[in-house]
């Protein structure tokens, strides 16, 4: 069921995006509407919750069409590729739905008309980085959609832009949405494996910039701006430089990290898994880009920057700012600041 009203004309390649309202997915679906490509939603059917109903009408405004749909159903996806006449499709679907993927591999195999596929990864390279449970099951699931793929014939591109520019708390999936902590910052084993951090903004910027890439047909991008690679020890410095003060720095050890992995309840556990295998591992900065499936992405554009993240966190400090003037928070206390995003825990 398509809800917009025309359909815009074929100036650049047509983007179908799957998961537009997640946390990836927005940021995506910003940067394809900014780059003026054609842009076409496909969205689970209503009803959205409210702030996912908003999002998705401001992307209509900006001229998406919104299609409602599942992946997993391949004549339906069939179906629409072939009718909006779609080149491109960015799958930013959410950890509990990567294996739906695989119909919708189907489906862009049948057509044979897609130029590029983007799965759901958006983070680690999944080959390489080797998480304890309940992350490797993850992992496990993204390696099977990229061995898919692989079998398929649709040309791909894997995007590792490794980890989001925020405090990287052990416990929430979505930490840009958090400022960094004001009580107490947690340290992880000796603090000093580093780490790559990139804005959401750039995610989809750098996104929209390869799907069209010749040199990004079947190969791994790895984000690693190297203005923006930081230890958790750095961090720390950097977010006591932005507000001014100093805050007790806590250790967070290998050990509590597998422990709270342990516990296997989701998604808690599985960003503690990945905590462990950035932070005690160092999983995104063991290995050296120099096979022929990956690329970095500045090599591809050295003349593009990324938003740094002393920007990000002066952002954070104003928002922290703004908060204490208005009387929402106090500055001092054995309570976090800001709440956690809620986060609906299932464990097993
Ligand atoms: P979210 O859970 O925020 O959003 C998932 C999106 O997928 C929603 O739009 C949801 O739609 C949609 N969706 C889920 N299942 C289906 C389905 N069966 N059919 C159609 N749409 C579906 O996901 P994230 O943004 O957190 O994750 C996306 C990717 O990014 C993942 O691969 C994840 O691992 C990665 N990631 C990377 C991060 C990093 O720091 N590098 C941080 C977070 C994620 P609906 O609105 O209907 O629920």
């Amino acid at each position: 069921m398509v809800t917009s009203p025309s359909i815009p004309a074929a100036t650049k390649g047509r983007v179908l995006i799957i998961g537009a309202t997640g946390f990836i997915g927005k940021f995506v679906a910003e940067a394809s509407l900014r780059t003026a490509h054609p842009t076409y939603l496909l969205l689970r059917p209503p009803p959205l919750v409210p702030s996912k109903e908003a999002i998705v009408k401001t992307f209509q405004e900006k001229g998406a069409i919104v299609i409602h749909g599942v992946i997993n159903d391949k004549d339906f996806v069939e179906k629409i590729l072939k009718e909006y006449e779609i080149d491109i499709v960015i799958s930013a679907i959410g950890a509990k739905s990567l294996l739906d993927q695989l119909v919708l591999v189907e489906a862009m195999k049948s057509v044979k008309t897609i130029k590029r596929f983007l799965a759901s990864e958006f983070g680690h390279d999944v080959d390489r980085a080797d998480p304890v449970e309940p992350g490797l099951t993850m992992y496990k699931e993204k390696r099977l959609v990229r061995r898919m793929v692989e079998q398929s014939g649709v040309p791909y591109t894997n995007v590792c832009c490794n980890s989001i520019a925020s405090w990287p708390y052990y416990d929430n999936c979505h930490p840009s949405q958090l400022p960094p902590p004001l009580d107490q910052l947690q340290i992880y084993g000796h603090g000093n494996v580093k780490a790559f951090f990139v804005d959401g903004i750039d995610i989809g910027k750098f996104t929209m910039k390869v799907i069209d890439d010749v040199r990004t047909v079947n190969k791994n991008v790895h984000f690693r701006p190297s203005s923006n690679c930081y230890s958790i020890n750095e961090l720390a410095s950097l977010w006591e430089m932005k507000i001014g003060r100093t805050i007790p720095r806590v250790t967070v050890t290998e050990d509590d990290l597998l422990a709270v992995a342990a516990e296997n309840c989701i998604p808690r556990s599985i960003v503690a898994s990945f905590t462990h295998d950035i932070f005690i591992k160092g999983c995104q900065v063991n290995f050296k880009i120099d096979g022929v499936d990956d690329v970095e992405i500045s090599s591809l554009y050295p003349d593009e920057g990324f938003r740094s993240l002393e920007d990000c966190y002066e952002e954070f400090a104003r928002m922290i700012d703004d908060k204490i003037h208005k009387g929402e928070h106090k500055i001092t206390g054995t309570k976090p600041v800001v709440e956690a995003v809620p986060i609906t825990a299932s464990c097993g």
